[in-house]
C-alpha cells in the first residue's frame, strides 16, 4: 500500500527521470534534424517533447488508474486484514489508535471491549487447532453480526478480540456486553457442536482521554473477568 509520502515521492522520481532522458533526445533530435544545435531549436524541441511526454504519462495513468486502485485496495486487505476471520487485525488497530484523537472530537463517551475466549487452549487440546480455527471463524462471525458497522471489531490476536464503540454510555454497553457473552454462551458452534464461553473486559473513555490507556485499562478488566471465575462481563473502575 502506498502512503501519500511515498505516492509524492514517486511522482517526483518519475517527473525527473522523464526530464532527465527528454534533454539529451532532444539535443540529438535537434543535431539530428537541423544539423546543429542553437539554444532555440533545443528549448522548441524540448517544449515539444515535454507537452509529448505529459500525455503519454497522462494517457498511462488513464488506463492504469483501476488497476492502481485495485492493487492498493488488494494490498490494504491484506495489511489490515486477519487471514482466519476476516476482520480487522491488530495493524488495523494500531493504525486506527494513532489517528483516533484527530477524528474522535465528539464530546460523547466511547468504550473500548477486550473478549477473550476462555479454556481456548484445553478446546485445541481436545477439538484438535482446525477445529479451534472453526470456532475462532464462527466466534468472528457472531461478533460481526452483534455490533454495528459503526463499530471497530478486530481480531487482536490469537483468540482474542477488540471492540471499540463510539457514542455510548455505560448503561447501554454492560448490558450490550452482558448480551454478546449469553449469546456467544447459548451459541451451538457446527464445529464439532461446540459450546463456548467469552470473559469480557470493558473500559471507557472521554475525548481527551489516550485511548490507549484505556485499551489497556480493558485489559485489565479483562484479567478481572477471568480471576472472577470466567464466562463474565468486568468493568475497569478507575
Ligand atoms: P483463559 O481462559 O485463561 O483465556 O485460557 P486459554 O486457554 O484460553 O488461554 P491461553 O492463553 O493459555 O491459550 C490460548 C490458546 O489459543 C493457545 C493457542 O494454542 C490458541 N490459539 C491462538 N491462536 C490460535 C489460532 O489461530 N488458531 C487456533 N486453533 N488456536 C489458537
Ligand atoms: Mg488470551
Ligand atoms: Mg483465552
Amino acid at each position: 500500500m502506498i502512503t501519500n509520502e511515498e505516492k509524492r515521492k514517486l511522482v517526483f522520481k518519475v517527473v525527473t527521470t522523464i526530464l532527465a532522458t527528454l534533454l539529451p533526445l532532444s539535443a540529438l533530435r535537434v543535431l539530428l534534424i537541423h544539423g546543429n544545435l542553437t539554444f532555440m531549436l533545443f528549448i522548441k524541441e524540448m517544449l515539444f517533447s515535454i507537452v509529448f511526454g505529459f500525455i503519454v504519462v497522462l494517457i498511462l495513468y488513464m488506463t492504469t488508474k483501476k488497476e492502481i486502485k485495485e492493487i492498493n485496495s488488494k494490498a490494504r486487505n491484506y495489511a489490515f486484514r486477519d487471514a482466519l476471520t476476516g476482520l480487522y487485525n491488530r495493524h488495523y488497530l494500531n493504525d486506527f489508535l494513532a489517528k483516533f484523537k484527530r477524528l474522535h472530537k465528539k464530546e460523547s463517551i466511547f468504550a473500548v471491549a477486550f473478549i477473550d475466549i476462555d479454556k481456548f487452549k484445553e478446546i485445541n487440546d481436545t477439538l484438535g487447532h482446525e477445529a479451534g480455527d472453526c470456532i475462532l471463524r464462527c466466534l468472528a462471525l457472531k461478533l460481526k453480526s452483534l455490533t454495528r458497522s459503526t463499530d471497530i471489531l478486530c481480531r487482536y490476536g490469537g483468540e482474542e478480540f477488540v471492540i471499540i464503540y463510539n457514542d455510548t454510555s455505560k448503561k447501554e454497553m454492560f448490558e450490550k456486553m452482558e448480551q454478546i457473552r449469553e449469546s456467544i454462551q447459548n451459541s451451538s458452534f457446527e464445529c464439532e457442536h461446540t459450546n463456548i464461553t467469552i470473559s469480557i473486559g470493558l473500559s471507557f473513555g472521554k475525548k481527551e482521554d489516550d485511548i490507549n490507556e484505556i485499551l489497556q485499562e480493558a485489559d485489565k478488566a479483562l484479567y478481572m473477568a477471568k480471576n472472577a471465575g470466567r464466562n463474565c462481563v468486568k468493568i475497569f473502575l478507575k
